[in-house]
């Protein structure tokens, strides 16, 4: 599908950081920087064009064959703007994509982060030569990306493979998106920290609930349990769907203790139609924290 090695920047734009990668490969890697994420959207504009210059600049190195941007938001149909951003100071439709283009005259391409993540994995990660898989992102949110028969789903409005906001518990607790019972409002880090704090009246992060779950506190074990059997339902959902050959996790959470992951793939064994659930290959990406980004510098190499 695609050689690899051609030079590429990508660019993870989160809502608490940026990462930016300049690369030939995961492998190959060129230069790499992290910024905080500025409030305004001027600043995040202007922060995005001093960091692909210093890149551009970059004496011994051929042009880079594009810039990659992956968004953790909405992005437009043809790549080129962000349309909304629930965590990003990107409210309504900005063409980032053809502001960096005029500024630069290379091409680049927006995708959604979740997105990314599945394009990063199957150009360099586990997913090489892979039509059906899906990358899911467990972090303060729920993020997937669902390849199927060899192409990204992402439906009639560009909305599509929200994982994340399956309805799991259709009475269940209130999700970031205004729906009850989603998938990321029952086994996010932020449903895990809700729940901790629910059961106990204490405030921790859902990265301190994994550590006291490690340490053998039952309240935190308890929570991540449930979290992880409610993770576990909406993978069902998605093997029965999408059959796919495997699913891949990243995300902060990715490396929570068994106590989420164990009923979570438990699910899938016993619950899965068929014989979808029984030979799916479930796995935390190899490229781990990084896979944001470097599936930003992947997309490039797609279009
Ligand atoms: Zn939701």
């Amino acid at each position: 599908m695609v050689s690899g090695n051609s030079r590429t920047i990508g660019i993870d734009l989160g809502g608490t950081g940026i990462s930016f990668i300049d690369m030939y490969s995961p492998d190959n890697v060129i230069q790499r920087m992290h910024i905080e994420t500025p409030s305004t959207r001027g600043e995040i504009v202007s922060a995005l064009k001093t960091a692909a210059l210093r890149f551009l600049e970059t004496p011994g190195h051929p042009a880079p064959s594009g810039i990659g941007v992956a968004v953790a938001g909405q992005v437009g149909h043809a790549g080129k703007s962000v349309v909304f951003s629930p965590n990003l100071p990107f409210k309504t439709e900005y063409a980032l994509g053809m502001e960096l283009e005029k500024e630069f005259g290379i091409p680049v391409s927006l995708e959604n982060d979740a997105n990314a993540a599945a394009f990063g994995e199957r150009v360099f990660g586990m997913a090489k030569g892979m039509d059906d898989f899906i990358v899911i992102t467990l972090g303060t949110g729920i993020g997937a990306g669902i390849f199927a028969n060899g192409k990204l789903v992402c439906g009639h409005t560009g909305s599509g493979g929200e994982a994340g906001h399956m309805v799991i518990l259709p009475e269940g607790p209130l999700c970031g998106c205004g729906n009850k019972g989603c998938l990321e409002a029952l086994a996010s880090g932020t449903a895990i920290a809700r729940s901790f704090r629910e059961k106990t009246g204490i405030e921790k992060s859902a990265k301190e609930v994994c550590g006291l779950a490690r340490d053998g506190d039952a309240a935190a074990r308890a929570v991540l349990r449930a979290a992880g059997d409610y993770l576990g339902y909406g993978l069902v959902n998605l093997v029965n769907l999408f059959g796919p050959q495997a699913v891949f996790f990243t995300g902060s959470l990715s490396n929570a203790p068994d106590d989420y992951f164990v009923p979570a793939l438990r699910r899938v064994r016993e619950r899965s139609f068929g014989t979808a659930g029984k030979d799916v290959v479930l796995k935390v990406s190899p490229l781990a924290s990084e896979v944001g980004v470097i599936g930003a510098a992947a997309l490039p190499l797609l279009r």
